[in-house]
């Protein structure tokens, strides 16, 4: 059975309720872009700079880019002039580079720390503890052109549903212990595999491609 990328999309927003939808478009056509982009959909990621580039120029001006992938510092300065979110900063090095970018580009770029929760060594972000450790030394004041609005997590990638609860669990509850004073306000967790569980475990922004699109 073949559905609609429009009817994944209105499914999708009901069982999600007021959780944000940031569809994943990577793989996907201009043409696939657009049936989203035709239900509405404004926001959408990509998990490589070139990719994103090419189809921000491909789609209407009103569409919100996030990133979502490994940022290089080097490319940096490619999507600083109009990134919506960047929600994979997972070095101190790669936060002073979006600062110097962003006062360049006479900007404040929202962005979320992306946080090491799964058992995988393949995936990217700080651990916990190094969040804390930044916040507690201050060095985050130094960074005037970059505003921390929240955090990005993804499970382990596994049919076994605890540690998948568990991770998520773990990166809610340090966000709400932390909230308050930060002012974040977005949990970025929950891709086509776990929404669900990432949903009921406290997540306000979900990434959906594949789900949408297959
Ligand atoms: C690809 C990707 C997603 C979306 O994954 P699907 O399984 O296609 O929904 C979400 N987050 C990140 C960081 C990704 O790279």
């Amino acid at each position: 059975m073949s559905h609609s990328v429009r009817e994944n999309i209105k499914q999708l927003r009901q069982e999600i309720g007021n959780v944000e939808l940031v569809v994943v478009s990577k793989y996907r056509t201009i043409d696939e872009l657009n049936q989203a982009y035709q239900s509405n959909q404004r926001s959408f990621a990509e998990n490589r700079v070139q990719e994103l580039i090419k189809k921000k120029e491909l789609m209407p001006d009103d569409v919100q880019w996030h990133m979502i992938g490994h940022l290089q510092t080097n490319k940096v300065k490619l999507i600083a002039p109009f990134i919506h979110i960047i929600q994979s900063v997972d070095r101190i090095k790669l936060l002073k580079e979006i600062n110097k970018e962003a006062k360049k580009n006479k900007r404040v770029i929202p962005i979320l720390l992306q946080i090491h929760i799964a058992r995988e060594d393949n995936k990217f972000g700080f651990t916990i503890d190094e969040v804390i450790q930044i916040i507690e030394s201050n060095q985050i004041s130094e960074f005037e052109n970059v505003k921390i609005i929240g955090l990005m997590g993804m499970a382990t990638n596994t049919p076994e549903k605890e540690i998948v609860k568990s991770e998520f669990n773990k990166l809610h509850s340090f966000f709400n212990e932390w909230k308050g004073q930060m002012k974040w306000k977005t949990l970025s967790m929950g891709m086509s595999g776990d929404y669900p569980h990432a949903i009921k475990c406290g997540s306000t922004l979900v990434r959906i491609g594949s789900k949408i699109f297959q």
